[in-house]
């Protein structure tokens, strides 16, 4: 593991269950998370939190929610509700980022309908799912997504999406960006995600930050209120995003 710089920023990450709340490798994304960090000689530092254990809302600079099954995602809704909802609106209140991948994602919003019965969600921003009897959104998928600071400007994100819910934004909610390529929120609304300041919610599996490490960096940058991250050789990571982008056809 490289060394920490003297003086350097610690990226304290909180993960919501980890056990429950990740398929299609969500771990890959603690793990760019890590390592990114790491070969900048910035601390990192995970915590999890499952089942019935509250959070710190002023301990993390990141919150992340990756996506389930409807049986894990029922789970953790009603714990979250209960146990963490007053907490990480508080952390989204003082700025810190929440990051929610798919199931996570649909978390953030009000509610997940399915037939006869109602998932609840953090209400963080103004959005709500239904599951649709018809096809799955399945594909590789591609939008354009235009962030503000560090790293900022029209990018493109690249990666898979496979769920049955679809996702209603409420009037003034920002999607996290347009779909150029695959189904996003609805299949036809040609929106992606979500974002509201520091609340981001997303489809994109892959997993997504090692297939766009810019994004990567843009939330250790902006978890961080950093400026700018020092550059890294990112020959395997830039292959990745190429590919990831060819498979959506972008
Ligand atoms: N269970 C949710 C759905 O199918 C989320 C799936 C996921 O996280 N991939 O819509």
């Amino acid at each position: 593991m490289a060394e920490v710089a003297a003086g350097s920023p610690t990226l304290r990450v909180c993960a919501l269950y980890p056990d429950l709340m990740n398929i299609y490798a969500d771990r890959g994304n603690l793990l760019m998370l890590a390592r990114r960090c790491e070969w900048r000689g910035l601390g990192f530092a995970v915590m999890a939190a499952g089942l019935g254990e509250g959070v710190d809302p002023d301990a993390h600079d990141l919150f992340y929610l990756g996506g389930g099954q409807d049986r894990d995602q029922r789970l953790c809704a009603l714990d979250l509700v209960r146990t963490k909802s007053e907490a990480l609106h508080a952390a989204a209140d003082r700025g810190a980022l929440l990051l929610g991948v798919c199931g996570g994602y649909q978390l953030l919003g009000h509610r997940y309908a399915l037939a006869g019965e109602e998932i609840p969600g953090l209400g963080l921003v103004e959005l709500e799912t239904i599951r649709s009897d018809g096809p799955r959104l399945i594909g590789n998928v591609a939008i354009e997504v235009e962030l503000d600071g560090p790293d900022g400007g029209r990018r493109v994100l690249a990666g898979f999406e496979n769920h049955a819910g679809h996702t209603h934004l409420a009037a003034g909610e920002q999607p996290l960006g347009r779909v150029l390529k695959g189904h996003g929120n609805t299949g036809s609304s040609g929106l992606e995600g979500v974002r509201r300041r520091n609340v981001v919610g997303t489809y994109l599996h892959g997993p997504l930050l090692p297939k766009n490490a810019w994004f990567a960096d843009w939330l250790i940058a902006t978890a961080l209120g950093l400026d700018a991250l020092d550059p890294l050789d990112d020959t395997f990571e830039d292959a990745a995003h190429a590919e990831a982008r060819r498979a959506a056809g972008v």
